[in-house]
């Protein structure tokens, strides 16, 4: 954080450097553009071909086929949800800074779930979201961020001198990982990766720049539809935080669990092939 007093005095032209407009770093005009309307008009006569229940606090997987949907759809009561993405074979992952730089701190309807590197492209691509109604409240708060990491118990050990708690979203997304593919907890656990924070709200402090939560403002009925890009693997947690409006890393907290649902469209949108992987050479210069 920026010190109350700052030990180095400001120099003469001090206002006039802070007076510099920004530019924004990665302007996405020449990104491709997903045809938001071709996906949505594939959707009629959709079938659902499966679907999930992921327990108050804990995890669950799924698989999606490229060119299929998904939902996460809050049920029972206002829930957060930590979302995790992967390849079907997972040697690809969500790549959560890089969509943030690209989409901003919160994603809503049209924006991409990146890849991790070498492959960069999208995962999925946001194509319905029931609260994008909420924009920016008056204290910098949106939902659905990828500014947060995902809760776990190293950072909870650390704040609560040694305390020991097993069911943050970081090990909720590493026991439902092990279990789904069959792996170790180390292995799992070496996959696992920062969210999509589905649901939350959240943004930073204006004073200190704090990672601050709040209620969201989600209610059963409300959803976020996915179009699969590529064959994914995918694992939801339900945050011990419930609807993160107090604390999260315990028990306390009312929690809800969050149905995930799979759909098959009739046909593939028109016009939409798998992301291939990114052009870059790879040379780096050599
Ligand atoms: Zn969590």
């Amino acid at each position: 954080m920026k010190p109350d007093r700052p030990d180095h005095p400001a120099p003469p032209d001090a206002e006039a450097r802070r007076a510099v407009p920004p530019v924004i770093c990665y302007p996405v005009e020449t990104l491709p553009k997903p045809d938001l309307a071709a996906y949505r008009a594939a959707r009629a006569g959709w079938r659902k071909t499966a679907e999930t229940l992921v327990p108050a606090r804990d995890a669950a997987c799924f698989a999606v086929p490229a060119g299929h949907f998904f939902r996460i759809t809050s049920v029972e009561g206002p829930q957060v949800g930590d979302l995790n993405l992967w390849s079907a074979d997972l040697s690809e992952r969500f790549y959560s800074g890089k969509t943030r730089a690209l989409h901003g701190t919160h994603l809503s309807t049209g924006d991409r779930m990146w890849s991790s590197f070498p492959t960069l492209r999208p995962m999925a691509t946001i194509t319905e979201d029931t609260l994008d109604w909420y924009g920016f409240d008056a204290f910098g708060g949106a939902v659905h961020d990828v500014i947060g990491t995902r809760c776990d118990p190293y950072t909870h050990c650390l704040l609560s001198d040694g305390g020991q708690y097993h069911h943050c979203c970081h090990s909720n997304l590493t026991r439902a990982l092990a279990d789904a593919r069959g792996l170790g907890l180390p292995a799992a656990e070496a996959l696992v990766h920062d969210v999509l924070n589905v649901f939350m709200c959240t943004g930073f402090t204006r004073d200190t720049g704090q990672y601050f939560m709040k209620a969201s403002p989600v209610r059963p009925g409300d959803y976020l539809e996915f179009f699969a890009e590529i064959d994914l693997f995918g694992a939801l947690s339900a945050c011990p935080g419930g609807d993160c409006s107090a604390e999260h890393s315990s028990d306390s907290a009312a929690c809800h669990p969050l149905l995930v649902e799979v759909f098959a469209p009739k046909a593939p949108p028109v016009g939409w092939a798998p992301a291939g992987a990114n052009g870059y050479d790879r040379s780096h210069g050599r």
